[in-house]
């Protein structure tokens, strides 16, 4: 058989198997590996490594994109510099996950514009690159969704608020809750209590809490399951936001 039949078939059979990157770069590597030498195995090595690393490239971008976060940002982005005030020795002692399989939560405290979602969002990309199935939801989307399943009578429990490795609660304090959205927030935290990671962030104090849940016992209790294993990150500083006008000084 020529060896244009040869491609061509072995083209068709990569296609039924559904391994498209290697379609695409079967003939150049093979080429390239010839060239080079190459061992058999050192050939089919190159390409599931690319076929493999591409898939891995889509599942990434596919979760991200589903995932609900408002804007893609890494920690790489992230000006320390702008935040004196903020250990980044701590901030990226976080960067390393090991609080997801801990079931640990991260609360990022501080006024607007500061970077308490740029955070959030970075370790939620960092998670989903590792594999970790993640999901980001405003407090003022969540209350609703949380509302909602109560109202038909569901758990919620198959909703990816409640079974993501990593949820992200996003803005809790900007709005405040009645009494019966704060026992929704109750159950919902209480659900996720040593069993997974939630990361909230706002821009109240905890002592301010109180206020904006309405109920003591309720506030008391939500706070006991948040901060019983949890890293809280407080940023004091200046909004990022801002920057620019105070830099020309108007
Ligand atoms: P917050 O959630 O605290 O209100 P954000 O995280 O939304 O603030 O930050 C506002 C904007 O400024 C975003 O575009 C964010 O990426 C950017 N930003 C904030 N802090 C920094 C920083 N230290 N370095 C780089 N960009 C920052
Ligand atoms: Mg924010």
């Amino acid at each position: 058989m020529s060896e244009t039949l040869v491609l061509e078939r072995i083209e068709t059979n990569l296609a039924r198997l559904r391994l498209t990157r290697i379609g695409e770069i079967l003939a150049e590597t093979a080429r390239v590996c010839e060239e080079q030498g190459k061992s058999y195995l050192g050939f089919l090595d190159d390409l599931f490594e690319e076929e493999v690393a591409r898939r891995e490239q889509r599942r990434v971008e596919t979760t991200l994109k589903i995932s609900g976060l408002p804007f893609i940002k890494t920690i790489d982005e992230f000006d320390f510099s702008f935040q004196p005030g903020l250990d980044q020795r701590k901030v990226m002692s976080i960067f390393d996950l090991s609080f997801i399989p801990r079931k640990e939560n991260v609360i990022f405290l501080g006024p607007p514009g500061v970077g308490k979602t740029h955070l959030a969002v970075a370790l939620a990309v960092k998670a989903c690159q590792a594999g970790q199935s993640i999901y980001f939801t405003t407090m003022a989307d969540l209350i609703p969704k949380l509302a909602k399943d109560h109202a038909d009578g569901k758990t919620g429990k198959g909703r990816s608020y409640y079974k993501s490795a990593l949820v992200i609660v996003d803005e809790v304090g900007y709005t405040p809750i009645d009494r019966h959205e704060c026992n929704l927030f109750y159950r919902f935290v209480a659900n996720r209590y040593e069993k997974a990671s939630t990361i909230i962030t706002s821009n109240k104090a905890f002592t301010d809490w109180t206020e904006l849940f309405h109920d003591q016992v309720i506030v008391t209790a939500v706070l006991d399951r948040l901060l019983h294993h949890s890293i809280v990150i407080n940023i004091r500083g200046n909004s990022y936001r801002l920057r620019e006008k105070i830099e020309k000084g108007d």
